[in-house]
């Protein structure tokens, strides 16, 4: 039998990387959603070709402008989306979009840190508060389900970066520092939005999608980008209460924070 799916999903940064594959394997599975909302900042620019060709070929694909930094931008692309849901709610918000700008110690900058922390930070914060009232509405299209992703669920994509407990001073070498702050800056507001939409009924959760080949994990990373994320809908689909406000890797494992 074909695992449920929810109706429909809004993703961020959606034309290339993990982003653009989410979108792909969704469309591709048997029983696909009845909307994925595929966001990234430039629609109708070559660096969305990719996505805009999945949407000739599919209808349930809408590309949506949404730069996740900028308050107009994430309030323009609400409004788009919730006419397109027609009175319907949000069942998933996937905050994918993310940068990593290497710093150390020694390099990082206030300038450095800042932009990782807005992009990082205050996009999926952002996105997530003016899509409450979509996913809000989901859940209660199903006031006596569980929690899962099928009613309502919001995701941000964190890293095991992010983990206080498993950074060694070996890990202290990779020049990593404003993305692991941003990240676990990240975990805690996914801990919040998790205790505090719990009423809500929509479940929070970060998701580690392990070290993946694309631009922002480099060649050298041991999981292809169809590994991670059909590892991760795997891990999504499984999702109950007891991985509300939790950190997991995209075999499902919990990460200590
Ligand atoms: P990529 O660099 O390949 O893609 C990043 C995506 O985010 C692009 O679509 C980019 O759009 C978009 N983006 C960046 N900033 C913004 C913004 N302000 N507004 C809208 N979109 C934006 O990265 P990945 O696909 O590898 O990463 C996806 C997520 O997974 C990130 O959050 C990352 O931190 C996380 N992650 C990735 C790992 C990996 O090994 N790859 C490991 C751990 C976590 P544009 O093309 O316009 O720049």
């Amino acid at each position: 039998m074909a695992e449920s799916v929810p109706r429909t999903f809004l993703i961020t940064g959606c034309n290339r990387g993990i982003g653009l594959e989410l979108v792909k394997q969704l469309l591709a599975k048997p029983n696909p959603p009845e909307k994925v909302f595929a966001t990234c900042r430039s629609p109708g620019t070559s660096q969305s070709q990719e996505l805009i060709n999945l949407a000739a070929k599919h209808p349930n694909l809408s590309v949506i402008k949404l730069e996740t930094t900028d308050p107009v931008s994430v309030a323009e692309a609400m409004k788009e989306v919730e006419k397109q849901l027609k009175g319907h709610g949000l069942n998933v918000l996937i905050n994918n979009a993310g940068i990593l700008q290497e710093s150390s110690l020694e390099s990082v900058d206030e300038k450095d840190l800042l932009n990782v922390f807005t992009t990082n930070v205050v996009g999926p914060m952002l996105v997530t508060k003016a899509f409450l009232p979509l996913l809000k509405k989901a859940a209660q299209e199903n006031p006596q389900g569980e929690m899962n992703w099928t009613r309502a669920a919001m995701i941000n994509m964190s890293s095991v970066g992010s983990s206080i407990e498993k950074t060694s001073e070996t890990f202290l070498w990779w020049p990593l520092l404003s993305y692991r702050c941003s990240k676990a800056a990240l975990n805690m507001l996914t801990r919040c939005q998790a205790l505090g939409y719990k009423k809500d009924g929509i479940l929070c959760t970060a998701i580690h999608p392990g070290w993946v080949q694309t631009d922002l994990g480099g060649p050298k990373a041991p999981l292809t980008v169809d590994q991670s994320v059909s590892g991760m809908l795997q891990v999504f689909c499984n999702l109950t209460e007891t991985q509300n406000g939790i950190l997991v890797d995209w075999e499902g494992k919990t990460i200590p924070w």
